[in-house]
């Protein structure tokens, strides 16, 4: 990312009651570093560092999708990182709607003239991030949690939003500006 890039990742708003829920799940683990409530997202795509320039032109391409809500359903938590976990993600169920519009929206990034890599789209919801290592409490602590309650599973409520944001990388964590949002509406 070269100087004055802006940060951009596009991503799904969650409905409140999702949200809620989301927050009761984070404060059972208790551990790490956790994602203020506001800014629980779905990731549909991450663009990186952008040239400000196309900021305009990759908004003009987002507010053309034309597409229904998402209906969010949490079906588990899930571990990232393998041997050095380094998140708890909630794992959202990819609907067809969902994949659809990710597949717009990196479309759009596209066309923008991103140069987006292909990657398999894993929805999830980011709750807790160890920007540290995790010490052998915070390990055993997430693996009873992960135990009781990692099948978890919310039905959910409908995102019918979602945002074009810039993050700001900041030592305490990530500062997220959504700088435009975009609705979901129904079909018909
Ligand atoms: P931090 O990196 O400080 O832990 P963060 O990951 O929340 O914070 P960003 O790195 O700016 O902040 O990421 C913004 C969003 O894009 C997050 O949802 C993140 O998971 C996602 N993201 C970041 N990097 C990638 C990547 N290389 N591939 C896919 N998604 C990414
Ligand atoms: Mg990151």
């Amino acid at each position: 990312m070269s100087r004055g890039d802006l940060r951009l990742f596009v991503a799904l708003d969650l409905p409140e009651p999702l949200r809620e829920a989301l927050m009761d799940v984070q404060d059972g683990l208790g551990v790490g570093r956790e994602v203020p409530e506001d800014d629980l997202h779905v990731t549909l795509a991450f663009l990186d560092g952008q040239n400000p320039q196309v900021v305009e032109v990759l908004h003009d391409m987002l507010s053309a999708i034309r597409m229904v809500p998402v209906r969010l359903t949490v079906k588990g938590l899930e571990l990232f990182g393998g041997r050095r976990p380094n998140l708890v993600a909630a794992l959202v169920e990819k609907v067809p709607e969902l994949a659809a519009l990710q597949e717009k929206v990196a479309q759009a990034a596209r066309m923008a003239g991103i140069d987006l890599p292909r990657r398999r789209f894993r929805p999830h919801v980011t709750l807790l991030r160890f920007p540290g290592a995790l010490s052998p409490e915070g390990r055993e602590r997430i693996a009873a949690y992960m135990a009781a309650h990692g099948d978890i599973a919310l039905d959910g409520s409908e995102a019918v939003t979602f945002s074009l944001y810039q993050s700001h990388l900041r030592a305490g964590g990530p500062v997220y500006e959504a700088l435009a949002r975009y609705p979901l509406t129904a079909a018909g």
